[in-house]
């Protein structure tokens, strides 16, 4: 039997993830945030690929996957999915076959994360809407695991019970005492992670897409039995659902770059800033606050 995690600094190194993520303090001209301490954490930056939290979900399945010696992953995602880029490029650096099943016909006009993972080597399927509708349950999963006994299976978005401890170490990465941390919330996983770290801080999770109420359900059937910190996802912040933008969005990104140096995306980490620097503007949070917002990555180049 090999050792657990036997592969995982092998891993990290032939990837070039570059970790602990640094903690960057942020001073916006936006109303209230003198009353708070605002910081960042810059997952964006553990990689130029491999978007930041999608490291965090994939490090302990792609491990077990070698550890394993299994030399095949199936996982599901839309024309432009993050998830699917990273673990599209982990696969091909790993020597793993990625079949990626993906929402809707885009042979005739693939995206360039589509264009991406064909170069890389993923075997890419498409699948019509009402097919892919049926991801999650049993039969389907039961067709494809017995299409490829040994493939190791991940849920869309990465988010899976696998996920929770590798997001877990964004909170084991921390040196110091924040009282809420706030993420943008997509299909959970990341919330999830951060909650059953049980940091010193309440989480709020910012949803990006229209969910009330499944989004919430998504986070508490990955969490594990027992009590885990506070936890909260406010709705307001979408702009009308996933992957809508604004024109008022679209500045506020361009503008926070310009400030801060930092680059931001309009589908997730412009989402979570754009909520923040209302929520300070209500005096949403308690005076003295130190708050961590945690950049999930997103960027292409
Ligand atoms: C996928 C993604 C998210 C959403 O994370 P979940 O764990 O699915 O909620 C957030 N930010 C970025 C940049 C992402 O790519």
């Amino acid at each position: 039997m090999p050792e657990p995690q036997q592969h995982q600094l092998e891993i990290e190194q032939i990837l070039d993830i570059s970790l602990p993520s640094a903690v960057q303090q942020l001073n916006p001209d936006w109303p209230g945030s003198e009353q708070v301490e605002l910081y960042i954490k810059r997952d964006d930056l553990i990689h130029p690929v491999i978007s930041g939290n999608k490291w965090r979900k994939l490090k302990y399945a792609l491990t077990e996957t070698m550890d394993n010696g299994v030399a095949e992953i199936i996982s599901f995602g839309g024309g432009h999915s993050n998830h699917l880029h990273a673990l599209g490029y982990a696969c091909m650096k790993l020597n793993i076959q990625l079949i990626a099943l993906v929402r809707g016909d885009y042979s005739q006009h693939p995206t360039e994360t589509l264009k991406d993972l064909q170069r890389w080597g993923s075997q890419v399927h498409y699948l019509d809407k009402l097919s892919y509708r049926k991801r999650s349950d049993a039969d389907f999963i039961g067709k494809w695991q017995a299409a490829h006994p040994n493939a190791l299976i991940i849920p869309e978005g990465g988010s899976q019970t696998l996920a929770l401890a590798g997001v877990g170490e964004i909170c084991a990465e921390l040196t110091q005492h924040f009282d809420t941390i706030v993420t943008p919330v997509g299909s959970g996983g990341t919330l999830a992670g951060l909650v059953t770290a049980r940091p010193e801080s309440s989480l709020l999770g910012i949803a990006v897409l229209k969910g009330e109420g499944y989004l919430e359900q998504l986070v508490t059937e990955l969490l594990p039995e027992g009590a885990c910190n506070p936890w909260k996802i406010l709705h307001q912040f979408h702009c009308g659902g996933y992957a809508r933008v604004t024109t008022e969005l679209t500045e506020f990104c361009r503008d926070f770059h310009l400030q801060s140096g930092i680059a931001i995306e309009p589908v997730y980490s412009g989402k979570l800033f754009f909520a923040l620097k209302q929520l300070l503007a209500e005096g949403y949070f308690k005076p003295g606050s130190r708050i961590l917002a945690l950049h999930t990555g997103g960027l292409r180049t």
